[in-house]
């Protein structure tokens, strides 16, 4: 991957035509800047003319860059922040590699596990828990218990949870298969539908902390559906469900990225967010915030639904766009938490803990000399930047736990991303699949729209790039 400088010169399509275009950036970007290309040109007002430009560095953006490329395509990767990745962003942290976004690829991600053998990079898992916390009562209470012991109190409350699932999401691949069952589920929250259980106060706290992780900080901000569809989607039971956390790539999951980036060859700016899109039936015209304009015959959208808003369209985005970006897709809340705790042998911990905790979630990983690292997914009701708030919490988890340091990212707040996905009630049905239909020459993707392993897994990014890397070859 490359990026070039602010100096270009302009280019315009009056005087490359598509095939000297190709030539020239498509096989050789790495060895063509674009004064080269500009050499002998009026300076005119866009930078650039190429066939496609891709806005986001992210899995959708790079899988459709890497796509496109390998059908001759060439393109222009936009970029906001000063790196690739978006939601992934492999960091270090205490001498290891730690994953500040998304981190774990499971066996069922067909699209990742290809990409993965393509580019020759192995797998690993993270480690095996040895206690599981549980909800004691009802008073927002956790105990501890065996991995065993947990399963025999949480698989049949998940698996009622889930039924009916299997008949409304009989593909759960092509989520509109029934349609005509989807009708009743799709207004529902997760919280609808533990009302519907009739639960008892001790089972419903074991399945709120969960519920409030994925949908943001409450159960009843997210869809029924989006969780459901996962579960389908891993195989339709308690245990396919619970083998989506803890498999990693070797090297951090922005490898795999970079390794998509670096065969499409595609020019990636960074620093580029994009304040305008303007379609004129032929062309699409892209205007940076700084004021920089490229065009080309195709604009791909990687970014987060969230941030669409940042973006000027002309002509106006269609209803199903209009209603996801007011509504908003990306959680509210969600924050990931790097633990350092203290201890040769600290217990490796997981479990969830009833909504309104100050952890909902957490995940263990590598015990080092005198510490282990956790993985903590905090409630919105704790303060991450409060040490002694944050000790506290962990101490309901791991009682006496020194935490040495911690740090958490609130990815919601990030202006460029927000947090993972989750579907909002009555999406499915009144957005899908026109959200995934082209708006002219303006193309969308991304995990969020994905209509697989939708919001929070890179399967559905690099599944949604795919079909918008095919609408863009059959529109150049
Ligand atoms: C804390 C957390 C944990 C997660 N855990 C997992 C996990 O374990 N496994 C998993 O598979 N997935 C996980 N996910 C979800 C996964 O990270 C995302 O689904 C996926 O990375 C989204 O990819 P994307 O390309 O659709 O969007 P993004 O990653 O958001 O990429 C979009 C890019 O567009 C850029 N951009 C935005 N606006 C503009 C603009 N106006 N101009 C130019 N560029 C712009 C952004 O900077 C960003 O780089 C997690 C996410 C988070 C936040």
């Amino acid at each position: 991957m490359h990026s070039h400088g602010p100096n270009s010169s302009s280019v315009t399509d009056r005087r490359f035509g598509r095939r000297s275009l190709i030539k020239a950036i498509g096989a050789g970007a790495a060895a063509v800047s674009f004064s080269t290309l500009t050499q002998g040109v009026a300076r005119a007002e866009e930078e650039m003319f190429i066939d496609a430009i891709i806005i986001g560095a992210g899995y959708a953006g790079g899988t459709v860059a890497r796509d496109l490329a390998r059908k001759g395509m060439s393109s222009l990767v936009l970029e906001a922040k000063d790196r690739i990745g978006g939601r992934i962003f492999t960091g270090s942290w205490a001498g290891e590699s730690v994953e500040i976004g998304g981190q774990w690829v499971a066996a069922q991600h067909n699209l990742v596990n290809a990409e993965l053998t393509r580019y020759g990079i192995k797998t690993y898992m993270d480690p095996e828990p040895n206690r599981v916390m549980v909800a004691d009562g009802t008073a927002g209470a956790i105990k501890a218990v065996t991995p065993t012991e947990a399963t025999n109190i949480l698989k049949p409350l998940w698996t009622e949870f889930y039924k009916g699932s299997e008949q409304y999401f009989e593909r759960p691949n092509t989520p509109l298969y029934r349609k005509d069952l989807l009708a009743a589920v799709d207004p529902l929250t997760l919280a609808d539908r533990f009302k519907q259980m009739g639960l008892a106060a001790t089972d419903l706290a074991q399945l709120t902390g969960e519920a409030a992780v994925y949908s943001g900080g409450s159960s009843s901000l997210g869809s029924l559906t989006g969780m459901a569809q996962w579960y389908q989607l891993s195989g339709g039971t308690y245990e396919s469900y619970s083998t989506l956390i803890g498999r990693r790539p070797e090297g951090g999951m922005t490898r795999l990225l970079q390794s998509m980036i670096t065969e499409s060859k595609a020019t990636v700016r960074f620093n580029s967010p994009v304040a305008k899109v303007t379609d004129s039936g032929s062309r699409v015209v892209v205007e940076t915030t700084a004021g920089r304009r490229y065009a080309a015959r195709v604009v791909i959208v990687c970014t987060a639904v969230n941030v669409w808003k940042n973006i000027t369209f002309a002509p106006g985005l269609p209803k199903a766009h209009t209603q996801l970006m007011t509504q908003g897709m990306d959680v509210p809340h969600g924050t990931k938490m790097w633990l350092q705790i203290k201890g040769s042998k600290v217990d490796a911990t997981t479990g969830t803990a009833p909504e309104g905790s100050g952890i909902l979630m957490m995940v263990p990983q590598k015990q080092l000399a005198d510490r282990r690292l956790m993985i903590a997914f905090p409630g919105p009701g704790l303060n991450v930047n409060d040490p002694a708030a944050v000790q506290a919490a962990v101490r309901q988890w791991i009682p006496g736990a020194e935490v040495l340091e911690s740090r958490a990212m609130e990815w919601a707040k990030d202006p460029y991303t927000g947090s993972w996905g989750y579907r909002k009630v009555n999406q499915l049905l009144q957005t899908f699949p026109q959200i995934e239909q082209p708006h002219g020459r303006i193309l969308f993707a991304g995990a969020d729209i994905a209509h697989g392993w939708h919001g929070a897994f890179i399967e559905g990014a690099v599944e949604s790039g795919k079909r918008a890397a095919k609408q863009a070859l059959a529109l150049a």
